[in-house]
C-alpha cells in the first residue's frame, strides 16, 4: 500500500517505512519543525490588520522645510 507523503506528495510505501507517513527522515523533520513553530509561536492576536491608518498619521506636521 502506497500513501502520499504529506510534505512532498511523493507516493511512498507505507509498509516497512520507518518514517511513515513521510517518505524520508527529511520530510519527517520538516513536518516536525512546522509543528513546533506553530506550537511555540507567540500569540499575535492583538496585532491589528494592515490598514491605511499609518498613512493618515503621516499628515502630522514635521520639520519639512518646504515652502
Ligand atoms: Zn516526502
Amino acid at each position: 500500500m502506497k500513501v502520499p507523503c504529506p510534505i512532498c506528495r511523493k507516493m511512498v510505501n507505507h509498509q516497512g517505512n520507518p518514517y511513515r507517513p513521510f517518505c524520508s527522515e527529511r520530510c519527517k523533520l520538516i513536518d516536525l519543525e512546522s509543528w513546533m513553530s506553530q506550537r511555540y509561536r507567540v500569540p499575535v492576536d492583538e496585532e491589528p490588520p494592515d490598514s491605511g491608518e499609518s498613512l493618515a498619521d503621516q499628515e502630522a506636521p514635521s520639520s519639512n522645510g518646504n515652502h
